[in-house]
């Protein structure tokens, strides 16, 4: 399964808290093989998308770390 790492617009706000699970889970799912993964942490933050799918959001906070990913052109609505 590919996976593209996405580019981090906002570093986190404070560390992660101790204990916290390592991977948050995705924001978004589909029904593809692409991966796009946190480009601070590596969390799943759209999984298994297709090639023709889309998110409807430009950019997303990932759930594990709290950076914010900018989401690929070619990935948004
Ligand atoms: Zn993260």
């Amino acid at each position: 399964m590919p996976t593209t790492s996405l580019k981090v617009t906002r570093a986190p706000a404070g560390a992660v808290a101790e204990g916290a699970p390592a991977l948050g889970k995705p924001l978004f799912r589909g029904t593809g093989d692409t991966d796009y993964l946190c480009g601070n942490c590596g969390s799943v933050i759209a999984a298994s998308m297709g090639p023709t799918q889309r998110v409807i959001v430009d950019a997303a906070t990932c759930s594990a770390c709290g950076a914010e990913n900018e989401f690929p052109p070619h990935l948004r609505a």
